[in-house]
């Protein structure tokens, strides 16, 4: 299903690498984003929250190392930086700053695919808060599959964006405490602004109408009104 995409945001004014990049990330089912300098990328970036950033450091307009620092003070999103430059110093200070990795141009298909997964996998890691969420989650007619990322209903699979499937994760791993508005937003979005709440309650709309729950009669989670959510804890096997 497509919404169960990863949302890639490239930000690269070279049009060939660009397209190049485009095509292999396309291909191997990611859903890719595309921008040609550092305003337009930024627009991109808070309009469409995506799963992992690609960043070139030549930009036209700005310094690719500005807008990682830009994309920082808002998010942790894994950001992998490309870099034309065998500068050792660039990639340094890019790490430093809060990158996860980089790609020295020119580079392949398979180094490229192989940073993406591993950013994304501990980025995964990171949103569990350390610990590998593995094995499965029961509760009621509820299954979450942990190691497959993958939730069922009544035996039925309920498909999940990423985003509505990391809340569910978090939710589960805290089961039966009430998590707060700002802490779910801070561990799924990694920063928090006044738009933050009506995103997370539209994701919990879309979950509640996924799992065939109605208002009111919520089976799995509860909204613990102005202060946040809660799941039902794990029965006892
Ligand atoms: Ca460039």
């Amino acid at each position: 299903m497509s919404g169960n995409k990863y949302k890639i945001l490239i930000v690269e004014d070279e049009e060939n690498i660009l397209k190049f990049v485009k095509t292999v990330l396309s291909a191997h089912g990611y859903h890719v984003l595309c921008a040609k300098s550092g305003m337009d990328g930024w627009m991109l970036f808070e309009s469409h929250c995506p799963d992992l950033v690609i960043l070139d450091l030549g930009l036209p307009d700005m310094d690719g190392i500005q807008f990682l620092k830009r994309v920082r003070k808002k998010s942790s999103v894994p950001v992998l930086v490309l870099s034309a430059r065998s500068n050792e110093k660039d990639k340094v200070e890019a790490l430093d700053l809060g990158a996860n990795d980089y790609v020295t141009k020119p580079f392949g298909t398979a180094e490229l695919e192989a940073r993406i997964r591993t950013a994304l996998r501990n980025s995964n890691r990171w949103l569990e808060r350390g610990s590998i969420l593995q094995g499965k989650f029961h509760m009621g007619a509820l299954e979450i599959d942990y190691d497959a990322r993958r939730l069922f209903v009544d035996g039925q699979e309920v498909k999940l964006t990423q985003t509505e499937y990391n809340i569910v994760s978090l939710l589960s791993k805290q089961a039966g405490k009430v998590m707060t508005y700002a802490e779910i937003i801070q561990v799924i979005w990694g920063w928090n602004d006044s738009g933050s709440t009506k995103k997370l309650q539209v994701n919990m709309a879309n979950i509640r109408k996924k799992f065939g729950e109605r208002p009111g009669a919520a089976r799995y989670i509860h909204n613990e009104l102005g202060v946040g959510y809660r799941m039902n804890a794990e029965e006892e096997v």
